[in-house]
């Protein structure tokens, strides 16, 4: 946490060279609306649906920003009746995110029609993303799904390694990424990110996460889509100068670690963050 004999840095995400870099909360229910005003979150780089269905409140209270809403990621750790198999003998490999809505398509259309309507009243830029793509099919099916109902601006979570590893063929479907690196280190590490024994495994540095954070940088640059990142890695200050060194263009966090993270990027030029990067690397 900030320690009370510093005062509190404000204002847009930026390297001590002034390289910006997009600082948005996480919001998992109306209830984090007012944290992430109150941290100067610009905007929402993760708004978790499983449990929130409050969106013309969140836009409306994000009038100028972007809302990027991922849509319903059912099963393994958020279980939702209707969308995901109880008894599966290893949730975490099953049928959800993307994959139980493949299932329930009807599902995803009624969800995508009330985000568009929220959408068309609100002032906020409404971005919609897809949970555990793990195939630039599921990138695109999601991308015309989205596009029926007249929302555009289509993305995907890269939050499995085959996604992260055919960056360029998902990102030539959708507009942008953004990396979860709670899933990306469970399913690299192979590490069950419930089983409390394994907790040491859950480890966002480990050179195999960030080598694959890296490759999805790489592609978002060449094919000109931006690349966040919404995972706890963000929310890490001296990861968070790491993932910028990568070339991360927006770090999405829980309200309370907005701070710390600008705080700690306002310390290291753009070329500090990639000196960094380069030697975590190898
Ligand atoms: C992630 O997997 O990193 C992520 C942000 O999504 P969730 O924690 O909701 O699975
Ligand atoms: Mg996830």
């Amino acid at each position: 946490g900030t320690t009370a004999n510093q005062s509190p840095v404000t204002g847009p995400g930026r390297t001590a060279d002034g390289h910006r870099v997009l600082l948005q909360a996480n919001i998992g229910s109306p209830e984090d609306i007012a944290a992430a005003l109150a941290a100067g979150a610009e905007g929402v780089g993760l708004m978790r649906t499983e449990f929130c269905d409050s969106y013309a409140e969140v836009f409306q209270a994000f009038s100028g920003y972007r809302v990027t809403v991922r849509v319903f990621d059912a099963g393994s750790d958020k279980p939702l009746p209707g969308l995901s198999n109880a008894g599966e003998p290893n949730p975490a490999l099953g049928v959800r995110g993307v994959r139980a809505l493949q299932a329930n398509p009807e599902i995803l259309d009624a969800q995508l029609r009330a985000i568009a309507d929220a959408a068309t009243a609100a002032v906020a830029q409404v971005w919609v993303m897809a949970p555990m793509v793990a195939h630039e099919q599921e990138a695109a099916w999601f991308a015309r799904r989205a596009a029926s109902h007249g929302l555009t601006a289509t993305g995907v979570m890269v939050e499995v390694p085959s996604a992260a590893l055919t960056a360029r063929e998902v990102l030539s479907h959708v507009e942008f990424a953004s990396i979860g690196t709670n899933d990306l280190t469970q399913f690299t590490l192979a590490a069950d990110r419930q089983v409390g024994a394994l907790a040491h495994l859950q480890d966002p540095w480990h050179p195999a996460v960030l080598r694959l954070i890296a490759q999805v940088c790489l592609a978002g640059q060449a094919l000109g889509r931006p690349i966040g990142v919404c995972g706890e890695a963000a929310a890490d200050p001296r990861l968070a100068c790491v993932l910028v060194g990568l070339g991360v263009t927006s770090l999405s966090m829980a309200p309370g670690a907005i701070a710390d993270v600008r705080a700690e990027l306002l310390r290291h030029s753009l070329d500090q963050c990639r000196e960094m990067a380069k030697s975590i690397l190898e």
